[in-house]
């Protein structure tokens, strides 16, 4: 499914430069640092995606790439970045609701979250929206790789008693790591399953 080529359809700072629906969907979000590209990386084999989204004016926009031509991935500008100023914020509330709304083909949201901090007030307001949106998502945990043996059973139990206070139901938390590929075939086992539906 990921070996092969992927390639750069377009970058939507706008509700009206969205690329027509096609296929399915699927789309990668979290704070900025999360750890977003890495795994977008870790996941495709290849840089070239992640440094896509990491070119000023990028940024901030959604960006689509085609996979193989069997499903576009969608990387969502990352939020909670303080130095973006209000206007942005707003901005890309207006676009990332206007997206998640409208987008009948997009099959599942990863949400990724720091392993090392666990679900934050600003991922649980993201949470919010995606719930309100009737969006499916399921909670990626990134940089595994710093978590002692101990703590990874604790931290995925703490985020699953937080999800089991909300609506509906939850595919289960992946922990990943790009460091060291912990729970990356479980990662694009998830996603070939829904390509596959
Ligand atoms: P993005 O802003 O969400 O795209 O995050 P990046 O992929 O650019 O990563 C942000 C920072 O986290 C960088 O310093 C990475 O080296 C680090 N990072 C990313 N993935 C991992 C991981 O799996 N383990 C560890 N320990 N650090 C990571």
């Amino acid at each position: 499914l990921f070996a092969g080529t992927a390639d750069f359809v377009s970058a939507a700072p706008s509700l009206g430069s969205l690329p027509p629906m096609r296929g399915v969907e699927i789309a990668f979000a979290g704070r900025s640092n999360v750890g977003k590209s890495s795994l977008v990386n870790a996941l495709t084999g290849r840089n070239t995606l992640a440094r896509t989204s990491h070119t000023p004016g990028r940024t901030q926009q959604l960006n689509f790439f085609d996979i193989n031509g069997r499903f576009t991935l969608v990387d969502m500008p990352g939020y909670g970045f303080a130095a973006v100023e209000k206007a942005k914020v707003a901005a890309w509330t207006e676009l990332i609701h206007a997206y998640l709304r409208g987008r009948a083909n997009l099959a599942r949201v990863y949400m990724l979250i720091d392993g090392r901090h666990g679900l934050k007030t600003i991922d649980t307001d993201v949470l919010d929206g995606l719930d309100k949106a009737a969006v499916s998502y399921q909670i990626v945990l990134t940089k595994g790789d710093e978590l002692k043996k101990s703590e990874v059973s604790a931290r995925i139990r703490g985020v699953e008693a937080a999800l089991a206070r909300r609506p509906a139901a939850y595919p289960e938390v992946l922990l990943t790591s790009s460091r060291d590929a912990r729970g990356i075939a479980e990662l694009r086992a998830s996603i070939a399953r829904l390509v596959a539906e």
